[in-house]
């Protein structure tokens, strides 16, 4: 624990349980004195969200599914009645068909390539928006990627392409409202088991290729991620915007299978 985002206020988006990211990095922005809303999708998810957002005090729990305006514009609504203001913002969404995360990308149809795209790259624009709106005094916006963006890896497919568009936005935000003194960065975490990981085809063999084959010969928890997280929240990452950060144990550096690694 520590005050390196005492009185701050930020919106997280994207905790579905207590395995997210988004949880991984709230905590440690709760850790480090920051006053934190939460958005959940759907009722079924309230349920989870409600009391992890109870254990680190925060007031604010609101649905939202960023394919619905009217719902994301009465968050920022109602962050502007509550707090008048915002420091920062987490967006760790992403939505594909699962039926296309396994084959090929070949295959994708138009309308799940245009879904995917919309949830998991346009909201985070759509949503930087609005959280610049709030942000009269400048701020942090954060999404969450992967390195399928940059490589083709096995199964990820249109998630790819969209985590491809999600890290040129990055880029295109930070230059747009950088001169109003808010910073737009990435974080690209390895492969970690929540939720939307298991929609992913053969995802515990990836587990092991990275576990087997990093730098630090272990996966990423999302302790870590939330650490980087507070790094590029604060005034710790004053200095940096339009960055894609890699926390994935170094795996983004190999270029081989390691010599040493054992047989999946
Ligand atoms: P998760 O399942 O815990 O979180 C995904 C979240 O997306 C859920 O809370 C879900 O409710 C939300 N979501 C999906 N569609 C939505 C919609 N229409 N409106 C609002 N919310 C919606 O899984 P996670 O792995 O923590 O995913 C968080 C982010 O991290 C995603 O962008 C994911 O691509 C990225 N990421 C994950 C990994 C990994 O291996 N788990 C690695 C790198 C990047």
């Amino acid at each position: 624990t520590g005050t390196l985002m005492a009185g701050r206020r930020g919106l997280v988006m994207g905790v579905a349980n207590d395995r997210s990211i988004a949880w991984g990095i709230a905590r440690a922005c709760a850790a480090q004195g920051a006053e934190i809303a939460f958005t959940y999708q759907g009722e079924a998810l309230e349920k989870r969200v409600r009391p992890l957002a109870e254990s680190v005090g925060s007031r604010l729990v609101l649905p939202c599914d960023v394919t619905d305006d009217p719902s994301v514009d009465a968050v920022f609504e109602t962050l502007a009645a509550e707090w008048g203001s915002l420091d920062f913002l987490v967006h760790a969404i992403a939505w594909s068909d699962k039926d296309q995360l396994k084959g090929h990308y070949v295959d994708t149809t138009r309308e799940n390539f245009l879904r995917t795209l919309d949830i998991s790259c346009y909201s985070f624009t759509a949503l930087c928006r609005r959280a610049a709106a709030l942000m009269p005094n400048g701020g942090s916006l954060l999404t969450l990627t992967y390195l399928g963006a940059e490589r083709v890896m096995p199964h990820y497919n249109v998630m790819g392409v969209a985590k491809a568009a999600l890290e040129a936005s990055v880029r295109y935000l930070a230059a747009d409202l950088g001169g109003r003194g808010i910073r737009v960065n990435a974080i690209s975490a390895g492969p970690i088991k929540t939720l939307a990981a298991s929609g992913i085809g053969d995802f515990r063999y990836i587990l092991k290729w990275n576990q087997y084959n990093s730098p630090l010969k272990r996966n990423v928890t999302i302790e870590e991620v939330g650490g980087a997280g507070v790094y590029l929240l604060s005034d710790l990452g004053a200095g940096v915007t339009g960055e894609v950060h890699h926390v994935d144990c170094g795996y983004h550096v190999v270029g081989m299978k390691a010599v040493d690694a054992p047989d999946i």
